[in-house]
């Protein structure tokens, strides 16, 4: 199969693009499980991408449960180089108002328990977090955004929770007075997952409310009809997007270079099982 350089992850809203033609559905199986649902692969605006809905089309598994590393382990199998991940997030600040997209340019991670890393059984590799997202590619997407008149942000922080409940007041304020942006439940440990895979990883993350520090009577009409704004917009977005080339290049190398110098494990310690179930990431680093 010809690879397909650029997937998208779709979150709560984002189950299908509307704009993809489709051509092929791949059921993948990787050395760590099945990934959250079938990976599309279609058109946009002219070019290839790989399509994966993060919950399972239909809305299927929480945040807690989703198989990261099934899903960027099939991604990068494909061939796939640079992922878009579109979120749906709290505001932690009064002028992020919902509607708005914001391109974060960092994480905290308040999850707990998820599995987090393709290495150990016997390979260590410690790669650079220290800025989690591709600049390059946030950059892009914001360009476009500001092309089409959507209110969008870039740079700010993002707080993963575990979830699957919202925050309480006491929690949302706390995160508030640590300066953070918006609050969300899956970036993490998909973030650094993207990174151990050496793939450039951006976030479009949507704002669908206040969270809950602004008291503030919340309506279910209020919400859908948020709801269907952003969807509308990360479809116009997408269709912009992918029509541009660029968005094919990665601007700073950093990020398919990050295994470079991380891996600390002697090559001829690396078990038999796992270098086979690694190869696919470390093998242009490492032979057995
Ligand atoms: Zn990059």
């Amino acid at each position: 199969m010809e690879p397909v350089k650029l997937a998208i992850i779709g979150g709560s809203g984002v189950y299908r693009l509307e704009k993809l033609k489709i051509t092929g559905e791949h059921e993948i199986m990787t050395p760590f499980g099945k990934p959250s649902d079938k990976i599309l692969i279609g058109e946009i605006g002219g070019n290839r991408v790989a399509f994966l809905a993060r919950h399972g089309e239909g809305h299927l598994i929480m945040p807690s449960e989703i198989n990261n590393c099934a899903n960027i382990w099939a991604m990068k199998s494909l061939g796939v180089r640079r992922i878009i991940s579109i979120s749906a997030v709290g505001s932690l600040k009064e002028e992020i108002r919902p509607g708005d997209f914001v391109l974060p340019d960092q994480l905290f991670d308040r999850t707990k328990g998820r599995v987090s890393t393709f290495f150990g059984n016997g390979a260590v590799a410690h790669v650079s977090f220290a800025e989690p997202y591709c600049s390059g590619l946030s950059e892009l997407i914001h360009g476009h955004a500001a092309n089409l008149g959507i209110r969008s942000s870039i740079g700010g922080t993002y707080v993963c929770i575990e979830g699957p409940q919202f925050s309480t007041k006491a929690e949302s304020r706390f995160y508030r007075s640590t300066g953070a942006d918006i609050i969300g439940m899956t970036n993490l440990p998909e973030a650094k997952l993207a990174r151990e895979a050496e793939l450039c990883y951006a976030t479009i993350a949507l704002v669908t409310d206040y969270d809950v520090w602004k008291d503030e009577t919340v309506t279910v009409d209020k919400v859908l009809a948020t709801l269907k704004a952003n969807a509308e917009n990360v479809n116009r977005l997408l269709e912009s997007l992918l029509s541009d080339r660029g968005v094919f290049e990665c601007a700073d190398h950093a990020c398919w270079h990050s295994l470079e110098n991380a891996i600390m494990t002697a090559p001829d310690k690396i078990p038999h099982d796992t270098y086979r179930n690694l190869e696919l990431l470390i093998g242009r680093y490492v032979k057995p």
